[in-house]
């Protein structure tokens, strides 16, 4: 049996991406199990979920603690020790990053390819949705389903040109991976703290939840305190002597919402650099 376990966060469709794995493995002729593990309903939190793939019937149903497998479908994430934690000796850490598997700064003994995913889903899907962008990679570096499983499994969800936009992202993702390599170092340099974040607070920060930062341009601003009413994080306040907003980047997630809201575009969405 082959366990696999998927890191991303809350919108990334990390579930979406165990089922339509699941389904794929299916479509082989093999036997498989997608569990979801949800944590808070929360945009950008951290999000779980679990595939076993076997030649026979899966009987176990507990979540898998020390898998064959480790995808992760965030880049900053893929920074993150904790995410490679119970992988086995000689595993793969399947990684949305956009650089090589050498320049990956995670610790232990398994193989490393990356992708990058979230260049692959902004070109191809116009939104930082990495799930599909991924499991094309998948297909290519393990061998354990057939890229057209993953195509009938995405079509089956999504019809039409939905499912023909994530075709092409799997496709890309296929082509594009920078396949498998020892992890360079062999020890970790982290402690693998763990993942599950219950959000803003005294020790905790969201600044590493984005894929884009807000960034105002203030002299366009009307003062219309939009952006501050409607952003989930409370990460704007508003400066009463200069009658315009501010933000404090610890408490922001990057969802965007801001920038929807200004009527005037004084907000710009600018791609973070992992
Ligand atoms: S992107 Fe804007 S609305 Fe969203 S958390 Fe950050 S400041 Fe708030
Ligand atoms: S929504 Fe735009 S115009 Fe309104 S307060 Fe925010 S930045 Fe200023």
């Amino acid at each position: 049996m082959i366990e696999v376990r998927i890191h991303g966060r809350g919108g990334q469709g990390a579930v979406t991406a165990s089922r339509i794995l699941a389904e794929a493995v299916y479509h082989d002729g093999k036997y498989s199990q997608a569990i979801p593990m949800y944590g808070t309903e929360r945009r950008g939190a951290p999000v779980t979920a679990f595939v076993r793939i076997d030649d026979v019937r899966v009987r176990e149903r507990d979540l898998v603690h020390e898998p064959d497998i480790v995808v992760c479908l965030d880049a900053l994430l893929s920074k993150r020790q904790g995410i490679v934690e119970g992988l086995k000796k000689g595993g793969l850490a399947l990684l949305n990053y956009p650089h090589p598997p050498e320049e990956v700064p995670l610790g232990g003994e398994f193989n490393i390819a990356t992708v990058d995913a979230t260049s692959i889903a902004l070109e191809t899907l116009r939104r930082p949705i990495t799930n599909t962008a991924i499991l094309g990679a998948f297909a290519r570096v393990t061998g354990l389903v057939k890229l057209e499983s993953i195509e009938k499994a995405i079509l089956h969800r999504f019809p039409g040109r939905l499912g023909e936009m994530n075709i092409a992202a799997v496709r890309r993702s296929y082509e594009e991976v920078h396949m498998p390599k020892p992890a360079k170092i062999k020890k970790p340099t982290e402690a693998a703290a763990p993942l599950a974040s219950s959000g803003y607070g005294v020790l905790r920060s969201v600044a590493d939840w984005r894929v884009f930062r807000p960034v105002w341009d203030l002299d366009k601003c009307i003062g219309c305190r939009f952006c501050w009413i409607y952003c989930p994080e409370t990460a704007i306040s508003w400066d009463v002597e200069k009658n315009k907003p501010q933000v404090d980047y610890r408490k922001c997630k990057g969802c965007g919402i801001c920038v929807n809201e200004c009527p005037v575009k004084a907000i710009e969405f600018k791609r973070e650099v992992v």
